[in-house]
């Protein structure tokens, strides 16, 4: 990652420019705390949800996929804890008006409060600390008593009486509590045994009061999350192989092991049994990327409980019955996208010219390949044309033929690209092209006829 002090604003520039994230609803001024992914952005997301699948479930024996709706039964978030507990502590600034989140105000001076305080617990700490607190907008220090806001999204789906406030239904807050409703189902039609996981990627909604660092913290953002049912004997053991794994694996998606940490709850909710956060040096501090959570038997107790629905797991073989523990990995794709981004985010100097590159892990990359002919006349479009369309079988491949092949390569540079192929008039002769690295520029010829099993190396 770059030391510069305005990385965050380059990224935010590089994003936009090219094709990566855009604000949403721009062309009307832009739809506070939600961003749409552009050309580029989707397929880094898709990447990246492809690696957190592969990982989570394909290469595994003991973890299956889901799909849950993003509306569920109110029910649900009463039984979840969501509808009475799911708030934040806020305040508004009595001169700009301005909202702000308490726990976050506080934290910017080194006090801290934890979500399971209540609003007199949140409201005693912020008087006793109101001489260091002042608005992060305008500065006044001048704000409304601390209520707590409840970050569920409502919706009118399904309500025709014209007054849905009064039976709102929810957005999903967190894509879990589709897996805890489905754990019967998923237990009575596949042959999973205890322990087991299951497996979700998908959109939550949440009304944020302070959304800010770009995609960071927003109000629509995908979560990937991940529940492992385990013996409760053997929770801590499956809790301490899940936290090794989920870390291992933003290494394997080239962040670097020092830009990673873990941060310990201190005051955990009286159902966890050990809660842990991965932590990514975001140019704007430490900040959570993933949660790894030991949760007990809470979640799928509060179900059995509210739907009067039995959630036991029958081991037959040895005859026992109980209600599984919880090991619960739950991270965003947002921000897995913005720690890659910020990983890879390279500035050198080329000829006393400055190369932006980004050093994404090429399974990320959102083209593997670039095919560059070098002039625009047919004899070379051709052949070019040939070569991107057998390698567009195996792989994400951009073709680019406007202006010069200097500024072109410095856009592939740019997005990532590990290879570009140039195909020039000596191709014509000797069938071969040259390919340039990403990450050295080293340029070398490669026969054309051998292009399917260089790239099978290099990619792999
Ligand atoms: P924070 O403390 O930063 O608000 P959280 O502890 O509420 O996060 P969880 O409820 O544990 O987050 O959600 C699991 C993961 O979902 C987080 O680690 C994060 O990657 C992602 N996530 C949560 N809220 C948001 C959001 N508003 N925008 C983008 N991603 C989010």
């Amino acid at each position: 990652m770059s030391e510069d002090a305005n990385l965050m604003e380059k990224i935010v520039s590089l994003c936009k420019r090219r094709g990566f994230v855009f604000p949403s609803s721009e062309i009307y001024g832009g739809f506070a705390a939600v961003y749409d992914f552009g050309p580029l952005g989707v397929e880094l997301e898709n990447n990246i949800k492809q690696a957190w699948w592969k990982t989570m479930v394909h290469d595994r024996e003991d973890v299956v996929g889901l799909d849950s709706a993003i509306f569920m039964l109110p029910k649900v978030w009463e039984a979840s804890g969501h509808v009475s507990g799911f708030s934040d502590p806020l305040t508004e600034c009595k001169k700009c008006h301005s909202r702000h989140r308490v726990d976050h105000m506080l934290e910017a001076v080194g006090v801290f409060a934890d979500e399971k305080m209540n609003q007199e617990e949140v409201q005693k700490i912020f008087d006793e600390n109101l001489d260091k607190l002042e608005c992060p907008k305008c500065k006044a220090k001048d704000f409304t008593p601390v209520r707590k806001f409840n970050l569920l999204v409502q919706s009118n789906l399904g309500n025709f009486t014209g007054d849905w406030t009064k039976e709102p239904v929810y957005l999903r807050g967190e894509t879990c509590q589709g897996i805890y409703v489905n754990y019967k189902n998923v237990l009575d039609s596949m042959h999973v045994k205890v322990p087991f996981g299951i497996a979700q990627i998908g959109k939550a909604f949440r009304n944020e009061i302070t959304a800010r660092q770009f995609i960071f913290r927003t109000r629509e953002f995908e979560q990937m999350e991940m529940q492992y049912f385990v013996h409760p004997d053997d929770a801590m053991k499956y809790y301490d192989q899940w936290k090794e794994r989920r870390m291992q694996f933003y290494v394997d998606l080239g962040i670097k092991p020092e830009n990673l940490q873990w941060h310990k709850h201190e005051n955990l909710v009286f159902y966890a049994k050990e809660a842990y956060d991965i932590e990514y040096n975001y140019p704007f501090g430490w900040k959570e990327l993933e949660g790894v959570h030991a949760r007990g038997d809470y979640d799928l107790t509060q179900h059995a409980e509210h739907s009067k629905q039995k959630l036991e797991y029958m081991d037959q073989e040895k005859n026992e019955k109980y209600v599984p523990h919880v090991v619960e990995t739950s991270a965003g794709v947002a921000r897995t996208l913005l720690a890659v981004l910020c990983e890879a985010y390279n500035e050198e100097e080329v000829e006393g010219d400055t190369r932006v590159v980004l050093k994404l892990h090429p399974k990320l990359a959102p083209y593997k390949i670039a095919v560059l002919p070098l002039s625009k006349k047919d004899e070379l479009i051709e052949p070019a044309r040939e070569i991107l369309l057998g390698l567009k079988k195996i792989y994400n491949v951009d073709f680019d033929i406007t202006q010069s092949i200097g500024k072109r390569y410095r856009r592939q540079d740019e997005i990532g690209t590990p290879y570009c192929i140039t195909v020039d008039f000596d191709s014509l002769e000797d069938k071969a092209v040259t390919v340039r690295d990403r990450d050295t520029m080293k340029q070398e010829r490669i026969a054309i006829s051998d292009l399917e099993t260089y790239f099978a190396e290099k990619l792999s």
